[in-house]
């Protein structure tokens, strides 16, 4: 099937309502990029376009999170892990100083 706002083709099982943009069924980023800030823009009495820049500030974030190194792994506890198994130290001294 074919996305009624961009005409990507789409899976049916991928595809989301398309109103109040249009009737049909649309793809997941049209949904996000255009369905969903219409209807919050109804409900918080808000432009669309305003929803979209919050939503979007939002994947931006969120892109990030998911791209950065995760905690467990970064440099810096790596080196302290490091340290501390070769005896330079332990968790307790770093908590009292
Ligand atoms: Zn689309």
């Amino acid at each position: 099937m074919e996305c009624v706002i961009c005409s990507n083709r789409i899976r049916s099982s991928e595809s989301h309502n398309a109103e109040p943009i249009t009737t049909g069924r649309c793809c997941s980023r049209c949904n996000v990029q255009f369905v969903l800030p219409a209807r919050l823009s109804v409900v918080f009495n808000i432009p669309a376009t305003e929803v979209w820049d919050v939503v979007s500030d939002s994947l931006a974030d969120l892109e990030k999170m998911l791209t950065a190194p995760s905690i467990g792994n970064s440099q810096e506890l790596n080196e302290r892990r490091t340290q501390i198994e070769e005896g330079g130290g332990s968790i307790e001294e770093d908590l009292i100083q």
